[in-house]
């Protein structure tokens, strides 16, 4: 039976380029439970998931050269890094549902394999960006 870690740098020896999503997943459990989070509701993981899509927006705004708040210009954080973060709490999400991430991908990805993407209208799409 594998040793369970206790400290951060046990932990973090977990975290293996060839991780599996199993892994990942068992890494955020352990994760989640040593920095006290264990408590939260699926919901409060959902509020925190959707904040951190916010800074990756806000990150992704200040990467592609958008406008922004040049007084806020700490606030900006790292693409790299609020990607992280959307992972960290989709995976914490995730096992909050108790689903296998594994498994919710292959089953998906066996129905989006046969489906077809076009834009069903074209002419319209090119109004709307006229708009813009
Ligand atoms: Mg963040």
């Amino acid at each position: 039976m594998q040793k369970i870690p206790s400290t951060p740098e046990e932990l973090l020896s977990k975290l293996k380029r060839s991780i599996t999503l199993d892994e990942l997943q068992e890494y955020m459990q352990i994760m989640f439970k040593m920095r006290g989070f264990v408590q939260e509701t699926a919901a409060e993981d959902m509020l925190l998931l959707i904040e951190e899509v916010g800074e990756l927006a806000k990150a992704l705004r200040k990467e592609v050269g958008l406008k922004v708040d040049t007084q806020k210009m700490g606030n900006y954080s790292k693409v790299s890094h609020e990607i992280a973060d959307v992972l960290i709490m989709l995976i914490v999400l995730t096992n909050r549902c108790n689903i296998n991430l594994f498994d919710a991908l292959f089953e998906k990805e066996q129905k989006n394999a046969y489906r077809s993407w076009q834009a069903v209208n074209p002419y319209q799409k090119d109004e709307e960006c006229k708009k813009c």
